[in-house]
């Protein structure tokens, strides 16, 4: 039977990020295998792809663009990467408003809008280095604990031991569930729409989230006009926006976001995504970590799930390099506890500020409305609150990871 030291389960975007995480361990001999169902090429067609890296594009935060620079795979995305240097955050049919800059931080950018693909171009690029075994498309169908750490079965029948599981399955994790582990998971009732519209102005890498009582809907800068889209919308009406011919659906994109980027021309492809805060109520176990979505998926308003994922995982990988160049076991409990431990308080803030925010935001309660602009006056009339606002959203609220200890 094949053995491992790590197996992880699921290539997409966090999977693979620890992969690369990793390097300073594989450098020294460990062992990795990474799961995939997807195939790992793909050609154009989102359907064949890891769900990670179909249509969408992400806003990677400043402290995730620091961590992808350092393990040399920001080089690749940065051509096609486009800069955020003003945010500005309004609430429909209220004065309160308030915009974040790029150099009031003392920096060029406040984050970066990546396409996934290409986010995923960069990632599955690097994969292949001694160490790493790719299996993909391949599906691990049942997991066992066991006293040597887990037992992975494949859908042929296959067998792989590893000492230590890192599940980066996804939100609807069914290994997790298979080890009795349970998801919390908490609807909201909408939907996110998901598209790309040019407008008539550039857009001079500005982004947009605009808050009303139907849902919050951001536009992010891509290439010159061209913005991604994430529009927030009740379950009952998702269905007939995403049918609405391309005249009448880029109407009432205008209607809500006004005239501050110029005429909206051409709209993209339109997808969508049930929108849901799911959380494993167990991280960590003897052998066994829930990393990404399968940890924490987070509503997309405030763009911080992959962000936060990225920050866990480059503090996992961090313990487990360390751990493996000092011939520590991979899988033992107190080791990943503390890497747990460490997380906490980030994981606890982040996830908070996502469930806050569409509620706050997107509640008709009458008072709401006022207490929100005075939170987003507020945030304009004083620089410490904007500077902490504008840290966390760029990913430096918290401690960094050391990614390469020196040994
Ligand atoms: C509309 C929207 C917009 C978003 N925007 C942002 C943003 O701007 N910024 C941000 O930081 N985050 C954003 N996010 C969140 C971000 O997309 C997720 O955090 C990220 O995709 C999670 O990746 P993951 O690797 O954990 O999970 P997934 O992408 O779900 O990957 C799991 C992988 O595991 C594989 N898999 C599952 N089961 C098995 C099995 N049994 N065997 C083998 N393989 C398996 C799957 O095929 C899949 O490839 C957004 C999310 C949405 C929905």
């Amino acid at each position: 039977m094949a053995r491992t030291d790590i197996a992880i389960i699921g290539a997409g975007m966090v999977g693979a990020s620890l992969v690369h995480l990793l390097r300073p361990a594989l450098q020294q001999g460990l062992s990795l295998t990474l799961i995939e169902r997807q195939p790992l090429r793909w050609d154009g067609d989102f359907a064949s792809r890891p769900p990670s890296f179909d249509g969408r594009a992400t806003a990677v935060s400043y402290g995730s663009q620091q961590i992808l620079q350092r393990l040399d795979l920001w080089a690749a995305m940065a051509p096609r990467a486009c800069a955020i240097e003003h945010i500005q955050v309004s609430d429909q049919g209220y004065f309160g408003q308030t915009q974040l800059h790029a150099d009031e931080q003392k920096t060029d950018a406040l984050g970066y809008i990546v396409e996934n693909a290409v986010i995923g171009q960069g990632l599955l690029a690097g994969l292949e280095q001694p160490g790493v075994t790719l299996r993909a498309p391949a599906q691990v169908s049942a997991v066992q604990m066991n006293a040597a750490g887990a037992l992975l079965t494949f859908s042929d029948g296959q067998q792989l031991q590893t000492a230590l599981l890192i599940l980066a399955d996804g939100a609807r994790s069914e290994l997790a569930q298979q080890l009795g582990i349970q998801h919390a998971r908490k609807t909201y009732g909408t939907h996110a729409l998901v598209t790309q519209v040019q407008a008539s102005q550039p857009h001079q890498h500005w982004a947009y989230e605009r808050f009303s009582e139907h849902g919050p809907i951001a536009f992010l800068p891509l290439n010159q006009r061209d913005y991604a889209v994430v529009w927030t919308l009740p379950d009952e009406q998702i269905d007939t926006v995403l049918a609405l011919p391309d005249a009448e659906f880029l109407a009432q994109l205008q209607a809500r976001i006004g005239y501050r980027l110029g005429q909206l021309q051409r709209v993209g492809e339109r997808a969508s995504y049930p929108l849901a805060l799911v959380q494993s109520n167990e991280q960590v176990r003897r052998s066994l970590v829930l990393l990404g979505n399968a940890a924490h998926s987070l509503h997309p308003v405030a763009g911080q799930g992959f962000n936060l994922a990225l920050r866990d995982t480059a503090a996992l990988a961090e313990h487990l390099n360390r751990a493996f160049l000092a011939g520590q076991p991979l899988g033992e409990l107190s080791l990943l506890q503390a890497y747990e431990q460490q997380q906490r308080q980030d994981q606890r803030n982040t996830i908070m500020a996502s469930d806050l925010l569409p509620r706050v935001f997107g509640s008709t309660v009458p008072g709401l409305g006022l207490l929100r602009n005075l939170g987003l006056l507020g945030l304009t009339a004083a620089p410490t609150a904007r500077r902490l606002f504008a840290r966390h959203a760029m990913g430096l609220g918290q401690r960094a990871a050391t990614l390469f200890p020196s040994h």
